[in-house]
């Protein structure tokens, strides 16, 4: 049966960079809805003008569009053995959805690590954050810096900073995380697939740690 694993957590801890590692190590998609909606920003299409009015205020995109997005991601080949979801389900609304698209592919969540740190942690990180203008891979400044300054160690792309990093951005994202993101934690508590991981940790024990917790 397909694994399905859900990275919960606020904006800048780090759900995109174990998405990466996890994804590579268990042989699952990595789905970044963040990344989808960049990739049809940069491809200038309808979805992709439609979002940027929302993530350039750090507000959500509307459900309907964003569950529709998923769902075609999903029915790609690539999926068939399952997916790291990053950055999605961000409501409740979505989380039913994604039940009810994940029984269309007999597939569950199996899992969801809620990866936390405190704000200030959060906005240090998204203020060093540099993204891959190919493929979303993260880097920092601060905490992991690429070999070569502004250049991809994965796949020699250009780094950018992302405009919603900017620090009044950043601090609507967190709160929109806790106004309309947080549910899902005990949504997930309740359906016993949570299990909590200190984000504080280095990248390497967060994902030492997340391993440990999963149990596929
Ligand atoms: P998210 O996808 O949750 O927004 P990212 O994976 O993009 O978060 O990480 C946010 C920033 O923090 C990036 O610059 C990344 O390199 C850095 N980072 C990720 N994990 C850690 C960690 N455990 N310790 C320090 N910095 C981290
Ligand atoms: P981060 O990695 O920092 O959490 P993302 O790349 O996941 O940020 O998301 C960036 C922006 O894209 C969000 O602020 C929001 O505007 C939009 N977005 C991403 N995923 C979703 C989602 N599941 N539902 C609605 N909007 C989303």
């Amino acid at each position: 049966m397909a694994t399905f694993i859900v990275l919960l957590g606020p904006p800048g801890v780090g759900k995109g960079t174990q998405a990466k590692i996890l994804s590579d190590r268990k042989g699952l998609a990595h789905i970044s809805s963040g990344d989808l909606f960049r990739e049809n920003i940069k491809n200038q299409t309808e979805l992709g003008r439609l979002a940027q009015t929302f993530m350039s205020k750090g507000e959500l995109v509307p459900d309907d569009v964003t569950i529709a997005m998923i769902k075609d991601r999903l029915s790609h080949p690539d999926c068939r053995n399952g997916a790291i979801l990053d950055g999605f389900p961000r409501t409740p609304a979505q989380a039913d959805a994604l039940e009810d698209m994940l029984k269309e592919f007999s597939g569950r969540v199996d899992a969801v690590p809620q990866i936390t740190a405190p704000m200030d942690a959060l906005i240090e990180r998204m203020s060093g954050r540099w993204t891959c203008r190919a493929n979303g891979h993260s880097f920092n400044t601060k905490f992991n810096p690429p070999k070569l300054e502004g250049v991809c160690d994965y796949d020699g792309s250009e780094l950018f900073q992302r405009d919603d990093d900017k620090v009044e951005t950043v601090k609507r994202r967190i709160q929109v995380y806790f106004d309309q993101t947080s549910p899902l934690i005990s949504y997930y508590r309740e359906h016993d697939k949570l299990v909590e991981i200190d984000g504080l940790q280095s990248i390497e024990q967060v994902t030492k740690a997340i391993l440990s917790a999963l149990n596929v």
